[in-house]
């Protein structure tokens, strides 16, 4: 049936990774929002998992690219050559009715920008939805009720604080402060420590391994082996790190992710906080497993704080399953 009627497909572009959901089915695809480039003839290399795999590996002639930045588009004809190449080979052929998720916050020029890069990648008509909807419906809250729920997406580019309440944001801030900011400081801090250039790969490993919110709490995780380039002798190098110090490191994003929880809590209409207070505020996207992120958040907000189950598919589930008011989206163009 390939080609015939149009299927419904749900995609959260994010800074970090594209999901694809797909109406019935739910989530058919997971990669990195990653394009390796030959830069000389312009030619698509690699897409997704195996383009990730060479950042910080190309030769000279091969450019491994993150097409979104922030949460919004950075480099326009890769990421809708990124999303063509994620929708063949989720549905073959056929042009698909599409919903993208964009952060709350961006502007119409880059919402705009959403739409038509979809368009150029095989949508018969792309819908957007605004993250902390989507990332509060796969997270479960009851966002169409009259309750104020709280949800905190922290992705790569960007952590979204939103408050909601029957299906309107309340009260939102979007910071440019996440997960990958949070891999320049480790590797920051190692370089300046150690004299050692890491990778963004790397960074990335360390903070998963033993990132922690909690520079306290630290001190019962393990130290990490480190390997990358002497910055003085120019050869290769292992170093030890331990979490503690990796934990101070971070602090600085960890504290402003927390100031926009706090800020958008002091701009919130008090029945809605006291709804936050008992519901608690529900975390998603990939940064919500920063060790110890859910505790140092409670402490500062004196307020429960959960980890969404399965954080870093919330969005695109959300994605999926707002598919259902497509009828409704199609009938106001
Ligand atoms: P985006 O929506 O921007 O694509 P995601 O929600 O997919 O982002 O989350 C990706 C971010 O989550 C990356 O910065 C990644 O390093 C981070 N991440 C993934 N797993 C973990 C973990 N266990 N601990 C800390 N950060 C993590
Ligand atoms: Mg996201």
């Amino acid at each position: 049936m390939f080609g015939f009627g149009a299927k419904n497909i749900g995609i959260d572009l994010g800074t970090a990774n594209t999901l694809v959901y797909i109406e019935g089915k739910g989530i058919v695809l997971n990669e990195p929002s990653v394009v390796a480039k030959n830069v000389k003839t312009g030619e698509i290399v690699a897409v997704g998992a195996e383009a990730r795999d060479m950042i910080g590996r190309t030769p000279a002639n091969i450019s491994a690219i993150r097409p979104m930045k922030d949460g919004v588009i950075a480099d326009y004809d890769t990421t809708a050559t990124m999303m063509k190449y994620f929708i063949k080979k989720t549905i073959g052929t056929g042009k698909p009715y599409v919903m993208v998720c964009v952060p709350s916050g961006v502007t119409e020029v880059e919402k705009r920008a959403v739409i038509d890069a979809t368009r150029v990648a095989g949508a018969r008509e792309a819908y957007v939805i605004e993250e902390p909807f989507a990332a509060a419906i796969g997270a479960g809250l009851p966002i169409m009720e009259p309750t104020g729920s709280m949800v905190v997406d922290i992705g790569g580019g960007t952590t979204d604080v939103a408050t909601i309440s029957l299906g309107g944001i309340v009260s939102s801030r979007s910071i440019r402060m996440a997960g990958d900011k949070i891999d320049e400081a480790v590797a920051a801090y190692i370089r300046q420590h150690f004299n050692l250039l890491i990778g963004e790969r790397t960074a990335e490993e360390v903070k998963i391994q033993i990132g922690s919110a909690s520079v306290t709490d630290a001190a019962e995780l393990d130290n990490m082996t480190v390997r990358g380039r002497d910055l003085i002798s120019g050869l290769p190098k292992t170093i030890e790190v331990s979490a503690t110090d990796i934990a101070k490191a971070i602090q600085e994003i960890v504290d402003a992710i927390i100031g926009a929880i706090t800020e958008t809590l002091e701009e919130t209409p008090p029945e809605i906080s006291a709804d936050v207070i008992d519901h608690g505020i529900v975390l998603t996207g990939g940064g919500a497993l920063l060790k110890h992120l859910a505790e140092v958040v409670s402490e500062a907000t004196k307020v429960p704080v959960f980890v969404a189950q399965d954080p870093l598919d919330c969005v695109a589930i959300g994605t999926g399953e707002s598919l259902k008011n497509i009828e409704v989206m199609k009938q106001k163009h």
